[in-house]
Protein backbone atom coordinates (compact mmCIF):
# COMPACT_ATOMS: atom_id res chain seq x y z
CA UNK A 1 0.00 0.00 0.00
CA UNK A 2 1.43 3.37 -0.72
CA UNK A 3 0.42 6.18 1.25
CA UNK A 4 1.43 9.93 0.20
CA UNK A 5 0.41 11.99 2.53
CA UNK A 6 0.60 12.01 6.65
CA UNK A 7 -3.32 11.75 7.43
CA UNK A 8 -3.32 8.87 5.06
CA UNK A 9 -0.26 6.77 6.78
CA UNK A 10 -2.20 8.03 10.02
CA UNK A 11 -5.37 6.52 9.18
CA UNK A 12 -3.58 3.36 7.50
CA UNK A 13 -1.58 2.83 11.24
CA UNK A 14 -4.81 3.64 13.19
CA UNK A 15 -6.34 0.42 11.43
CA UNK A 16 -2.97 -1.73 12.10
CA UNK A 17 -3.03 -0.97 16.01
CA UNK A 18 -6.48 -1.30 16.95
CA UNK A 19 -5.34 -4.97 16.00
CA UNK A 20 -2.89 -4.77 18.37
CA UNK A 21 0.08 -5.59 16.07
CA UNK A 22 3.57 -4.18 16.39
CA UNK A 23 4.85 -1.47 13.63
CA UNK A 24 8.57 -1.83 12.21
CA UNK A 25 10.39 1.36 10.24
CA UNK A 26 12.63 1.40 8.04
CA UNK A 27 13.44 5.15 6.67
CA UNK A 28 15.44 5.41 3.81
CA UNK A 29 15.97 8.29 0.85
CA UNK A 30 15.42 5.61 -2.21
CA UNK A 31 16.79 4.49 -4.81
CA UNK A 32 16.70 1.39 -3.05
CA UNK A 33 19.71 -1.62 -2.94
CA UNK A 34 19.62 -4.88 -1.19
CA UNK A 35 21.35 -2.84 2.03
CA UNK A 36 17.88 -0.83 2.32
CA UNK A 37 16.31 -4.29 1.82
CA UNK A 38 18.20 -6.23 4.43
CA UNK A 39 16.44 -3.42 6.84
CA UNK A 40 13.15 -4.67 5.74
CA UNK A 41 13.82 -8.49 6.27
CA UNK A 42 15.40 -7.28 9.91
CA UNK A 43 11.98 -5.34 10.58
CA UNK A 44 9.77 -8.30 8.96
CA UNK A 45 11.27 -10.60 10.97
CA UNK A 46 10.35 -8.07 14.43
CA UNK A 47 7.47 -6.87 13.44
CA UNK A 48 4.10 -7.93 12.73
CA UNK A 49 3.59 -4.81 10.16
CA UNK A 50 6.52 -3.16 8.27
CA UNK A 51 6.85 0.50 7.17
CA UNK A 52 9.44 1.90 4.60
CA UNK A 53 9.50 5.88 3.84
CA UNK A 54 11.15 6.71 0.85
CA UNK A 55 12.16 10.84 1.14
CA UNK A 56 14.83 12.31 0.24
CA UNK A 57 15.17 15.09 2.95
CA UNK A 58 16.50 18.18 1.79
CA UNK A 59 17.45 19.57 5.40
CA UNK A 60 20.52 17.05 5.78
CA UNK A 61 21.91 18.47 2.48
CA UNK A 62 24.10 21.69 2.36
CA UNK A 63 23.52 24.36 -0.77
CA UNK A 64 27.05 22.77 -2.31
CA UNK A 65 25.85 19.18 -1.94
CA UNK A 66 24.07 16.74 -4.54
CA UNK A 67 19.97 17.22 -3.02
CA UNK A 68 19.36 18.08 -7.08
CA UNK A 69 21.52 14.97 -8.33
CA UNK A 70 20.67 12.49 -5.24
CA UNK A 71 19.11 9.18 -7.41
CA UNK A 72 15.00 9.07 -7.01
CA UNK A 73 13.24 6.80 -9.00
CA UNK A 74 10.12 5.92 -7.21
CA UNK A 75 8.56 3.46 -9.28
CA UNK A 76 11.47 1.38 -9.22
CA UNK A 77 11.60 1.54 -5.81
CA UNK A 78 7.90 0.56 -5.53
CA UNK A 79 9.03 -2.49 -7.74
CA UNK A 80 11.47 -3.48 -5.28
CA UNK A 81 9.69 -3.18 -2.23
CA UNK A 82 6.13 -5.28 -3.86
CA UNK A 83 9.07 -7.96 -3.84
CA UNK A 84 9.70 -8.13 -0.48
CA UNK A 85 7.09 -8.33 2.72
CA UNK A 86 6.77 -4.45 2.65
CA UNK A 87 3.07 -3.69 4.05
CA UNK A 88 2.98 -0.02 3.85
CA UNK A 89 5.29 2.64 1.67
CA UNK A 90 5.27 6.01 3.06
CA UNK A 91 6.50 8.72 -0.13
CA UNK A 92 5.96 11.87 0.82
CA UNK A 93 6.67 15.11 -1.01
CA UNK A 94 8.68 17.66 0.16
CA UNK A 95 5.56 20.20 0.42
CA UNK A 96 3.91 17.58 2.78
CA UNK A 97 6.84 17.03 5.06
CA UNK A 98 7.71 21.10 5.45
CA UNK A 99 4.79 22.52 4.27
CA UNK A 100 6.33 25.88 5.51
CA UNK A 101 10.21 26.54 6.22
CA UNK A 102 10.88 24.61 9.61
CA UNK A 103 11.04 26.78 12.77
CA UNK A 104 12.37 23.89 14.46
CA UNK A 105 15.52 21.74 14.91
CA UNK A 106 16.55 19.05 16.61
CA UNK A 107 20.10 19.60 17.18
CA UNK A 108 23.29 17.38 18.41
CA UNK A 109 25.96 19.64 18.71
CA UNK A 110 28.88 17.32 20.18
CA UNK A 111 27.78 14.40 17.94
CA UNK A 112 27.37 16.48 14.88
CA UNK A 113 30.67 18.53 14.87
CA UNK A 114 33.02 15.44 14.57
CA UNK A 115 33.99 12.96 11.16
CA UNK A 116 31.07 13.66 8.99
CA UNK A 117 30.63 17.08 10.25
CA UNK A 118 33.65 18.64 9.95
CA UNK A 119 32.69 18.61 6.21
CA UNK A 120 28.88 18.75 6.77
CA UNK A 121 28.75 21.00 9.82
CA UNK A 122 24.50 21.26 9.66
CA UNK A 123 23.72 17.04 8.18
CA UNK A 124 23.05 15.71 11.34
CA UNK A 125 20.83 18.55 12.68
CA UNK A 126 18.84 17.79 9.00
CA UNK A 127 18.95 14.12 10.11
CA UNK A 128 17.95 14.20 13.49
CA UNK A 129 15.10 16.85 12.86
CA UNK A 130 13.25 14.22 9.97
CA UNK A 131 14.40 11.32 12.06
CA UNK A 132 12.02 12.72 14.76
CA UNK A 133 9.34 14.02 12.81
CA UNK A 134 9.07 10.66 10.67
CA UNK A 135 8.92 9.08 14.37
CA UNK A 136 5.97 11.66 15.64
CA UNK A 137 4.27 10.29 12.24
CA UNK A 138 4.87 6.39 12.00
CA UNK A 139 5.05 5.94 16.17
CA UNK A 140 6.85 2.67 15.06
CA UNK A 141 7.90 -0.30 18.23
CA UNK A 142 10.69 0.12 16.29
CA UNK A 143 12.85 1.93 14.19
CA UNK A 144 16.15 -0.06 11.53
CA UNK A 145 19.15 1.65 10.30
CA UNK A 146 22.24 0.37 8.54
CA UNK A 147 25.65 0.19 10.40
CA UNK A 148 26.59 1.68 7.30
CA UNK A 149 26.19 5.56 8.30
CA UNK A 150 27.64 4.68 11.33
CA UNK A 151 27.19 8.19 12.99
CA UNK A 152 23.94 8.78 12.33
CA UNK A 153 23.52 5.43 14.58
CA UNK A 154 24.89 7.07 17.19
CA UNK A 155 23.33 10.24 16.78
CA UNK A 156 19.86 8.30 16.51
CA UNK A 157 20.62 6.40 19.97
CA UNK A 158 21.78 9.12 21.41
CA UNK A 159 18.48 11.54 20.25
CA UNK A 160 16.33 8.80 21.28
CA UNK A 161 17.78 8.25 24.63
CA UNK A 162 17.80 12.02 25.66
CA UNK A 163 14.25 13.07 24.63
CA UNK A 164 13.24 9.40 25.90
CA UNK A 165 11.57 8.80 22.25
CA UNK A 166 9.33 5.59 22.92
CA UNK A 167 10.98 3.63 20.03
CA UNK A 168 13.62 0.60 20.18
CA UNK A 169 16.88 1.48 17.72
CA UNK A 170 17.35 -1.81 15.69
CA UNK A 171 20.94 -1.91 13.52
CA UNK A 172 22.16 -4.20 10.85
CA UNK A 173 24.75 -5.00 9.34
CA UNK A 174 26.49 -3.34 6.49
CA UNK A 175 25.89 -5.16 3.86
CA UNK A 176 28.86 -5.07 1.45
CA UNK A 177 29.37 -6.73 -2.40
CA UNK A 178 31.29 -9.53 -2.90
CA UNK A 179 34.51 -7.55 -3.09
CA UNK A 180 34.00 -5.45 0.38
CA UNK A 181 32.48 -2.42 -1.27
CA UNK A 182 29.61 -1.43 1.34
CA UNK A 183 26.58 -0.83 -1.18
CA UNK A 184 25.57 2.71 -1.76
CA UNK A 185 22.91 4.22 -3.46
CA UNK A 186 25.64 7.22 -4.38
CA UNK A 187 27.32 4.34 -6.14
CA UNK A 188 25.67 5.13 -9.43
CA UNK A 189 27.91 8.21 -9.74
CA UNK A 190 30.63 5.66 -9.90
CA UNK A 191 32.57 4.71 -13.32
CA UNK A 192 33.88 1.29 -13.73
CA UNK A 193 37.36 2.48 -13.46
CA UNK A 194 36.60 4.32 -10.07
CA UNK A 195 35.78 0.84 -8.25
CA UNK A 196 39.39 -0.06 -7.06
CA UNK A 197 39.83 3.29 -5.43
CA UNK A 198 36.31 2.70 -3.94
CA UNK A 199 37.43 -0.56 -2.62
CA UNK A 200 40.45 1.33 -0.69
CA UNK A 201 37.92 2.39 2.00
CA UNK A 202 37.19 -1.58 2.91
CA UNK A 203 40.69 -2.32 2.53
CA UNK A 204 41.72 0.58 5.14
CA UNK A 205 39.55 -0.38 7.84
CA UNK A 206 40.28 -3.79 7.34
CA UNK A 207 43.75 -2.58 7.95
CA UNK A 208 42.91 -0.98 11.05
CA UNK A 209 41.19 -3.91 11.97
CA UNK A 210 43.74 -6.42 11.75
CA UNK A 211 46.32 -3.78 13.69
CA UNK A 212 43.80 -3.93 16.59
CA UNK A 213 43.55 -7.44 16.34
CA UNK A 214 47.52 -7.52 16.94
CA UNK A 215 47.19 -5.75 19.96
CA UNK A 216 47.54 -1.91 18.89
CA UNK A 217 45.87 0.49 20.74
CA UNK A 218 46.99 3.83 19.61
CA UNK A 219 44.50 6.03 17.66
CA UNK A 220 47.34 7.74 16.01
CA UNK A 221 48.98 4.55 14.74
CA UNK A 222 45.34 3.00 13.83
CA UNK A 223 44.70 6.00 12.22
CA UNK A 224 47.90 6.29 10.31
CA UNK A 225 47.88 2.92 8.59
CA UNK A 226 44.21 3.42 7.66
CA UNK A 227 45.38 6.79 5.66
CA UNK A 228 48.52 4.86 4.55
CA UNK A 229 46.28 2.58 2.77
CA UNK A 230 44.07 5.19 1.59
CA UNK A 231 46.72 7.74 0.18
CA UNK A 232 48.70 4.69 -1.60
CA UNK A 233 46.16 5.10 -4.17
CA UNK A 234 45.84 8.76 -6.21
CA UNK A 235 42.43 8.03 -7.24
CA UNK A 236 41.44 8.70 -3.38
CA UNK A 237 41.14 11.79 -2.22
CA UNK A 238 41.05 11.10 1.80
CA UNK A 239 38.69 13.06 3.94
CA UNK A 240 39.03 11.29 7.12
CA UNK A 241 40.16 8.23 8.56
CA UNK A 242 39.14 7.98 12.29
CA UNK A 243 39.16 5.37 15.21
CA UNK A 244 36.66 6.31 17.74
CA UNK A 245 34.37 5.24 20.37
CA UNK A 246 31.44 3.70 18.88
CA UNK A 247 28.62 5.87 20.86
CA UNK A 248 29.96 8.82 21.74
CA UNK A 249 32.34 9.92 18.76
CA UNK A 250 35.04 11.30 20.99
CA UNK A 251 38.82 10.23 20.39
CA UNK A 252 40.31 8.24 22.82
CA UNK A 253 44.03 8.16 24.30
CA UNK A 254 43.74 4.35 23.91
CA UNK A 255 41.24 2.30 22.24
CA UNK A 256 39.11 -0.13 24.39
CA UNK A 257 35.37 -0.68 24.54
CA UNK A 258 33.42 -0.47 21.71
CA UNK A 259 35.35 1.24 18.77
CA UNK A 260 34.59 2.93 15.67
CA UNK A 261 36.95 2.60 12.52
CA UNK A 262 35.62 5.35 9.64
CA UNK A 263 37.02 6.62 6.59
CA UNK A 264 35.39 9.21 3.75
CA UNK A 265 37.01 10.02 0.89
CA UNK A 266 36.32 11.00 -2.83
CA UNK A 267 36.86 9.17 -5.72
CA UNK A 268 35.97 11.30 -8.22
CA UNK A 269 33.42 13.30 -7.32
CA UNK A 270 31.54 10.69 -5.37
CA UNK A 271 31.94 10.88 -1.57
CA UNK A 272 32.46 7.43 -0.27
CA UNK A 273 32.09 6.54 3.43
CA UNK A 274 31.97 3.24 5.90
CA UNK A 275 33.32 2.42 9.07
CA UNK A 276 33.37 -0.85 11.30
CA UNK A 277 32.63 -1.19 14.63
CA UNK A 278 34.77 -3.58 16.43
CA UNK A 279 34.85 -4.67 20.26
CA UNK A 280 38.25 -3.91 22.16
CA UNK A 281 39.77 -5.36 25.45
CA UNK A 282 41.97 -3.50 27.28
CA UNK A 283 45.37 -3.58 26.29
CA UNK A 284 47.42 -6.69 28.21
CA UNK A 285 49.92 -5.47 30.96
P1 LIG B 1 19.73 6.08 2.84
O1 LIG B 1 18.66 5.79 1.83
O2 LIG B 1 21.10 6.15 2.25
O3 LIG B 1 19.39 7.22 3.75
O4 LIG B 1 19.78 4.79 3.76
C1 LIG B 1 18.64 4.34 4.45
C2 LIG B 1 19.06 3.32 5.46
O5 LIG B 1 19.70 2.22 4.82
C3 LIG B 1 20.07 3.89 6.48
O6 LIG B 1 19.76 3.39 7.78
C4 LIG B 1 21.38 3.33 5.97
O7 LIG B 1 22.34 3.18 6.98
C5 LIG B 1 20.94 1.98 5.44
N1 LIG B 1 21.92 1.47 4.49
C6 LIG B 1 22.45 2.13 3.43
N2 LIG B 1 23.39 1.36 2.82
C7 LIG B 1 23.46 0.20 3.53
C8 LIG B 1 24.23 -1.00 3.43
N3 LIG B 1 25.15 -1.15 2.47
N4 LIG B 1 24.03 -1.97 4.35
C9 LIG B 1 23.12 -1.83 5.34
N5 LIG B 1 22.35 -0.73 5.49
C10 LIG B 1 22.51 0.27 4.61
Amino acid sequence: MLETTIAGLRRALGAVRSEGKSVGFVPTMGYLHAGHLSLVDAAKRECDVVIVSLFVNPLQFAPNEDLARYPRDLERDLAMLARTRTDIVFAPSVEEMYPEPMATVVSLPELSATLEGKTRPTHFQGVATVVLKLLQIVQPDRIYFGQKDGQQVAVVRRMVRDLSVPVEVRVAPTLRDEDGLALSSRHVYLRPEDRPAALRLFQALQAGRSLLEGGERSPLLVEQEMTRVLAADPAVRIDYAAAVDAGTLARKDVLEGRVMLAVAAFVGATRLIDNLVLDVTPPSS
